[in-house]
């Protein structure tokens, strides 16, 4: 709420990235009434020093352990006018959207890089161990695996180049990018599980890539929006005459 010239907010959210080390928050905060196209959400930026700031214990994670996570709650802490996003109760969240999509491309490719690295474990693996002296990749069963893997891998490459394209020129800022997003970490899901079927038993020992490329994606269709969201996102987008 506005206070004479400054803004005091309170609340809280859970599972920040980067919380336990931030120095300034970007701050989603309702400041208004929601009506029609107006969601009633401003963005602040609000350091993390500031009175009233308190981060969470860290996160106990199933992967990602580069990552430290925890949640964040403001109690009455207070900001001055100019810590508003783009100096409007508006302008802030539709930049903040705008980055959100971006956001999503740059998850997409993230998940086509770490699809690609469980291939290429795979193929290594595939080409080295051997059962009962042959090697595996040998075997016909394994090398469809390969194959679909490859298979899913080019497919998301060549989603995430197009959609960067659209992402550029403007063409396609909505749809395109949440679809990328929606396929690629599903994908990433798929191909990492058969990066693990390829690696027999190996693939369930900690000290495997693949077993720790397997926990680690398994977020990315969690956060920024999970897979359901992004449906949503594409679904609506179309019925409103988007661009597909
Ligand atoms: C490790 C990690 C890091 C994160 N980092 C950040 C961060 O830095 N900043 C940040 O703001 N958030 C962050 N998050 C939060 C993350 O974005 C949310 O957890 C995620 O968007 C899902 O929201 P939720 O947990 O509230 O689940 P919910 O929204 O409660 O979802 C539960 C289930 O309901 C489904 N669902 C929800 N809404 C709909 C709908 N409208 N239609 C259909 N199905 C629906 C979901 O798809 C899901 O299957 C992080 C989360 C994790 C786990």
């Amino acid at each position: 709420m506005l206070d004479g010239d400054d803004w005091v907010i309170t609340g809280g959210k859970r599972f920040i990235t980067n919380a336990p080390v931030a120095n300034l928050f970007v701050t989603f905060a309702r400041t208004r009434e929601a009506s029609g196209k107006d969601p009633g959400i401003a963005v602040f930026l609000v350091p993390a020093d500031a009175p009233g700031v308190s981060v969470g214990p860290k996160d106990r994670k199933m992967g990602q352990e580069g990552a430290w996570t925890a949640d964040v709650h403001f109690d009455e802490v207070r900001v001055p006018a100019d810590a508003l996003v783009g100096g409007s109760e508006e302008v802030g969240y539709r930049a903040a959207m705008t980055s959100l999509a971006r956001g999503r491309v740059h998850i997409a490719a993230v998940a086509v890089g770490t699809a690609r690295r469980a291939l290429d474990e795979s193929v290594a693996y595939a080409a080295d161990a051997t059962q009962a002296g042959t090697p595996i990749g040998e075997f016909q069963l394994v090398q469809a695996m390969l194959a679909d893997m490859q298979t899913d891998v080019l497919a998301g490459e060549a989603l995430v180049r197009e959609t960067a394209r659209k992402y550029r020129s403007g063409q396609d800022r909505r749809i395109a990018p949440s679809a990328a997003k929606l396929f690629c970490t599903e994908m990433v899901g798929r191909v990492a599980d058969l990066a693990v079927q390829v690696h027999g038993g190996s693939g369930y020992m900690r000290e495997v890539v693949v077993e720790r490329i397997y926990r680690d994606v398994r977020l990315l269709r969690l956060y920024e929006g999970t897979s359901e969201v992004q449906r949503v996102i594409v679904g609506r987008g179309l019925l409103r005459g988007g661009t597909a």
